[in-house]
């Protein structure tokens, strides 16, 4: 994985002064500074750094959220998110990011110490001096040893599910067929309305990867194939439902009957041609929503029961 250059250029220079680290695997920062264990990455196009800390045990409330975004230098906005503390940096440009994390992290870390908040296993909640930063799923969490080995069991029990869970190839090609025949409505009701098909081609290469998954329990290189055949049959009916939805009612006939003609009207060249252009194009906008859905649910699968230790 290659991370992205400027992402990388304000973590080296971050990491540099505050002893945090970069985990190249979840292209965050990740460590532990000024006695509080953290982790910075992007989201949505936004620096957001979380931590674990808690007092009494209790997450802070909103009221902490907003007196903490006026005292701490840097920071756009602070929100609890699940079972950590989220500071959004400030800044624009690459160096007000920079100095903005910089005094994040040091300004967010003394006001929790000076508010009575220590550094906490984010499953159980716990303060401990034994809290390690783990990879969960592709994402960051701090836990303690105890937790950690619990999540590492379960994890490893629904891995082991996972691997013998046989793959249902007629469920797979029942939720295809479904969401294939979804896609192809959907590109001749868009066609009617005069819009250009990328749209729906994405709909057809999603809809119907995710329906032989859904279906199917598992999407292994036959379950590509058998959607890549679904996909490539039903864009054709699509199109010839929709082009033969003009051809009858220019010939004044019903769908039906036109459709018994519609061979004899595509052999008019000038048609033929048009007739394939717009079914490459269909085929063109499947693919690209298609392959991404493919490689999304590839992606997903990798890092699903991942679980080790970072720091
Ligand atoms: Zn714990």
């Amino acid at each position: 994985m290659v991370m992205n250059k400027t992402l990388n250029v304000i973590y080296e220079e971050v990491a540099e002064v505050t002893g945090l680290s970069i985990d190249e695997r979840t292209e965050t920062l990740v460590g532990v500074s000024n006695g509080y264990h953290l982790t910075i990455g992007m989201k949505d196009n936004a620096y957001v750094m979380y931590a674990s800390a808690r007092k009494n045990g209790s997450l802070p409330d909103k009221e902490f959220a907003k007196e903490a975004r006026k005292a701490i230098e840097g920071v756009r906005t602070v929100a609890i998110q699940g079972n950590n503390i989220a500071f959004w940096i400030a800044g624009a440009s690459k160096n007000k990011v920079i100095a903005n994390m910089i005094a994040a992290i040091k300004g967010a870390t003394d006001y929790l110490r000076a508010q009575g908040y220590e550094d906490a296993c984010e499953c159980c909640g716990k303060p401990s001096d034994r809290i390690n930063a783990y990879n969960i799923s592709g994402g960051i969490s701090f836990l303690c040893e105890d937790c950690y080995a619990k999540i590492n069991q379960s994890m490893r029990e629904a891995e082991f599910e996972e691997e013998n869970t046989e793959e249902n190839v007629l469920g797979g090609i029942a939720g295809a067929l479904c969401g294939s025949i979804i896609g192809a409505i959907v590109i001749v009701i868009v066609a009617r309305l005069g819009y250009v098909a990328a749209m729906s081609g994405v709909v057809m290469g999603v809809a119907t990867i995710y329906g032989y998954e859904k279906l199917g329990k598992k999407l292994s290189g036959r379950g590509v194939a058998i959607s890549a055949l679904l996909m490539i049959v039903m864009v054709f009916v699509a199109a010839v439902v929709e082009w033969n939805i003009m051809f009858s009612r220019e010939m004044e006939m019903d769908f039906f009957d036109g459709l018994g003609v519609f061979g004899t009207f595509l052999e008019n060249s000038e048609i033929k041609t048009d007739f394939a252009i717009s079914l490459l194009e269909s085929y063109v906008f499947t693919a690209l929503g298609a392959i991404p859905a493919v490689y999304s649910s590839l992606k997903k699968k990798r890092v699903a029961f991942d679980a080790y230790q970072i720091q």
